[in-house]
């Protein structure tokens, strides 16, 4: 299986703590193509990536420099990895190798320590690239209908917007919303626009009993009080996004980040205000109570211009990233379908067999673990890759008492990366013996990593989570917690002192908490004194358990 693998020096800031030639060596043995940019990003780079894979009839590549993150959240980003996939590479073998915020932010001051935990992460990175099984893609033309959630200022003046530009809306409210629109004293004209415009539709009185689907083809289901109405949209946009109904309701169907106070988050308050982590759902931006008429509208805009992106281009293509069924080992049992949140999975009455159904599946990785026969697996976190990761990891060629962090996505990574912008602050990294390896969901985390991580020599097992209430998959986070309860018992039963696995709660922004956990778990484990600059932050202990070679810039020679 041909691997590129395409590395970035972020401008130097990888090659101030990184020897990045020396990280890629190892990798570099098994690469057919191993380049090295100064910028990913840089002109040029995109065209030049393309032909390695065209000229070495690539299926795998690893993309090493920023954050995991960035490859979903930044438009060139994206783009990028778009154009990666759309010259054959399947989307499930594009992996990344975060060097910039989890290696050289945070390991400034070690540069032999931070270049082997760099090697160790590129290889976990061509592991994944090679070993995952590749996901079905499929295109279609995005609906040009949309679905706003609260009818307010904003929803108005947002469906005014689509409407003129040949949109469909539907506007639903959980009160008398067609009622408020005409009667409200600021934007009366627009409400009367809207409620006139004969492709725009009010439900007043509604709720959301069902949903399933992606950007550019949802499938919604709304009580009212006349019946179940059933819609079918490109979109969907939450007006409110701190109308708690709405949140709870949309977070039972698709993935909804929130924030403490269970308001629906954006994707970045920033950059992408108006999108979430969901593609085809999007926010208006909050602002405060006595927002002017001006900043109102912007956030309209905004909103409407996220979906106009979102839904204008000729096709979408959506990767189907499920849970795998291996159908000789299934029994029927049904502990899966019991288990998934989101209710995808099902048990086929002919054949008596578990069935996924993919409009529904949201990939958190839950069904595999609680399968008690190995029939589950996740396409996009396979078995096999995670275990492999592990040991990767375990092999690392640093010094002092390693710790492994298992990082769910939706919290533990993002916090990660923002403990980069946290140690600038406190003069002081965390040991590069911390080896980090995400996790789609708390729920996907295994009993069995844990216990390969200690078999394969790690002295500390950190889990880093989402707080209750807040897991992109609704219960990902408490499913883990009765695994991990059981798991005491077996590693007291082992020898290992159960203290030397920690679970932490965290949300994305927490760097300092990630932070002060690491402080804890390395002074536990030795070798590491704590910054005092991380008072305050809160680690959440487990609870008593129950019974039971390269060229130096764009246009450089391959190796
Ligand atoms: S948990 Fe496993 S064995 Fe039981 S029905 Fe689901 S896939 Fe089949
Ligand atoms: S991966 Fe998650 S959403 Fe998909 S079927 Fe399994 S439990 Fe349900």
């Amino acid at each position: 299986m041909p691997l590129g693998i395409f590395a970035s020096r972020c401008a130097g800031r990888i090659d101030s703590a990184v020897d990045l030639d020396e990280a890629l060596r190892g990798v570099s043995e098994q690469a057919a193509v191993v380049r090295v940019f100064e910028d990913l990003f840089a002109p040029g780079v995109a065209a030049r990536i393309i032909t390695d894979i065209e000229n070495e009839g690539l299926d795998a590549v690893a993309l090493v420099g920023p954050s995991a993150d960035h490859w979903t959240r930044s438009v060139s980003a994206h783009h990028l990895r778009d154009t990666i996939e759309a010259a054959g590479v399947n989307h499930n073998r594009i992996a990344t190798a975060n060097l910039l915020e989890q290696v050289a932010l945070v390991h400034p001051d070690d540069r032999q320590a931070a270049t082997a935990k760099a090697a160790s992460l590129i290889n976990v990175a061509a592991i994944r690239a090679t070993r995952a099984g590749t996901v079905e893609a499929s295109g279609s033309t995005p609906l040009r209908t949309v679905l706003v959630l609260g009818v307010t200022s904003e929803a108005l003046v947002a469906s005014q917007r689509l409407l003129q530009l040949g949109f469909e809306v539907t506007l639903a409210d959980r009160g008398d919303g067609s009622v408020t629109a005409t009667n409200r004293r600021d934007l009366r004209a627009t409400g009367a626009w809207v409620l006139d415009h004969p492709s725009a539709t009010f439900i007043d009185r509604a709720e959301m009993l069902d949903g399933d689907g992606w950007l550019g083809d949802f499938r919604v289901k709304l009580a009212t009080p006349d019946g179940v109405v059933e819609k079918h949209v490109g979109g969907i946009l939450l007006a409110r996004p701190d109308q708690t109904e709405w949140v709870s309701e949309l977070r039972a169907h698709f993935r909804v980040d929130v924030d403490d106070d269970g308001r629906a988050r954006s994707l970045d308050p920033v950059r992408h205000p108006a999108e979430t982590i969901d593609p085809g759902i999007m926010v208006v931006p909050l602002r405060g109570q006595d927002a002017i008429e001006r900043e109102r509208v912007a956030a309209a805009d905004a909103a409407a211009m996220a979906i106009l992106l979102r839904l204008s281009s000729d096709e979408v293509t959506h990767s189907h990233d499920v849970s795998s069924i291996d159908e000789t080992l299934c029994g029927g049992c049904a502990s899966c379908v019991r288990t998934c949140a989101f209710g995808a999975c099902y048990i086929d009455a002919e054949t008596g067999l578990s069935h996924v159904e993919e409009r529904r599946c949201r990939a958190c990785g839950k069904c595999v673990v609680s399968c008690p026969v190995g029939a589950r697996d996740l396409l996009s976190a396979p078995h096999d890759v995670m275990v492999a990761s592990v040991h990767e990891l375990a092999a690392a060629e640093v010094d002092g008492p390693k710790v492994i962090g298992f990082l769910c996505g939706g919290c533990g990574y993002p916090a990660a990366d923002a403990a980069a912008e946290d140690i600038v602050e406190r003069g002081s990294g965390y040991p590069a013996s911390f080896l980090p390896l995400r996790i789609p969901c708390g729920g996907r985390l295994d009993a069995i990593y844990v216990l390969e991580a200690f078999r394969a020599g790690f002295d500390g097992v950190s889990v880093y989570r989402c707080r209750e209430g807040h897991c992109h998959n609704l219960i990902g986070n408490l499913d883990m917690d009765r695994r991990i309860n059981l798991l005491r018992t077996v590693l007291r039963a082992r020898g290992i002192d159960d203290a030397r696995l920690r679970i932490v709660d965290i949300s994305s922004a927490e760097g300092d908490v990630f932070l002060k956990s690491l402080d804890e778990m390395f002074e536990l484990v030795g070798g590491h004194v704590p910054s005092s600059a991380t008072q305050g932050a809160t680690v959440v202990p487990l609870t008593s358990p129950e019974p039971a070679s390269s060229a130096a810039a764009a246009g450089g020679d391959a190796s």
